[in-house]
């Protein structure tokens, strides 16, 4: 409370500084308005996968061959500079703040885009050893802006990850799968039928697969998943 209060007050003496430019901002968000406009947004994409696609949001190719397991993924953002600036920041340079920068973004996206929002948002879990190492979950803290703004609760107790997977970049897809396998767990008294998963950047989508696979096992009829920003293989 005390440090909320002190914040306050810095803001009222400086007001806050865009975190990419130091230009002074007025909005919460500590990105200025010239900052905003330039993000790498991706324009039209499939409303499936998110897919970047070249002409107006349809449907792409290989989900209406091959729907995927969840419902509709949104990401805004292509993960690029400054993308991959921020996360980077948040993830290894205690930038915690930064978290609700992308939170901020991202639920301004999915009010833009989804209109059946689910029960509730499930940050995509963090093994323990990995999340004492880090001490914070950075997917829980792009959530936390998500569930004031949409009015939506989290749930980060419900599900765990089991395995300390190594990291998911530098693998084939078919690598990334096994290394992925039976990597959550699900308590047994979860009831929700409609969820959201957030996470910060969205790769190939094997650890979200893995993770809607159990949550279906338990009952799960809509899924959809909220991401920053999204790698886009060539
Ligand atoms: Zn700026
Ligand atoms: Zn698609």
């Amino acid at each position: 409370m005390l440090k909320k209060r002190l914040n306050q007050c810095l803001d009222l003496i400086l007001p806050p500084a865009c975190i990419l430019c130091d230009a002074a901002c007025k909005s919460t968000i500590n990105l200025c308005q010239a900052c905003i406009a330039d993000l790498p947004y991706i324009k039209q994409a499939c409303k499936t996968c998110g897919l970047p696609l070249s002409n107006a949001n349809l449907t792409c190719g290989a989900c209406l061959i091959n729907p995927p397991i969840y419902d509709r993924l949104v990401t805004p953002f292509y993960y690029q500079h400054p993308l991959n600036f921020i996360v980077t920041a948040i993830k290894f340079h205690n930038k915690l703040n930064y978290a609700k920068i992308l939170g901020l973004l991202l639920a301004d996206a999915v009010r833009q885009r989804v209109f059946n929002l689910p029960e509730i948002i499930i940050p995509i879990p963090m093994h323990r050893e990995r999340l004492k190492e880090r001490g914070y979950n950075q997917a829980l803290e792009i959530a936390r802006p998500i569930s004031r703004l949409l009015d939506i609760p989290i749930d980060y107790q419900s599900c765990a990850r089991l395995k300390s997977t190594s990291p998911q970049t530098g693998l084939k897809t078919k690598q990334r799968r096994q290394n992925i396998k039976n990597a959550f767990h699900i308590r047994r008294d979860f009831t929700a039928k409609h969820v959201a998963l957030v996470d910060d950047v969205v790769t190939t989508g094997s650890t979200i697969t893995e993770l809607c696979k159990v949550l279906k096992s338990y009952g799960v009829k809509h899924i959809q998943i909220w991401g920053c920003a999204r790698t886009v293989l060539t």
